[in-house]
């Protein structure tokens, strides 16, 4: 995939610190907050691997990814 792609550009920023919306990195991603909350509560798990795809991750790591953005979902719904 492109190395210009947003959730690459984020995840540069949050590598360099400068991600204002970051809320914590996992094994497989990042979570980070929506740069607008039209919806309540927006946010974003960014995965590790840069495909354009679900089915294009390695089933391992596929799996891992999907476990850990349903953590990340029932936490942000837990949040408020
Ligand atoms: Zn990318």
């Amino acid at each position: 995939m492109a190395d210009s792609c947003s959730d690459c550009e984020r995840i540069e920023l949050i590598k360099k610190q400068k991600a204002p919306y970051f809320v914590r990195e996992s094994k497989t991603g990042y979570v980070v907050i929506g740069d607008n909350q039209r919806i309540k509560r927006h946010s974003l798990f960014l995965c590790k691997q840069c495909v354009s795809e679900l089915h294009l991750l390695a089933p391992e790591f596929r799996y891992g990814f999907l476990t850990e953005m349903s953590i990340a979902a029932e936490a942000v719904y837990k949040s408020v």
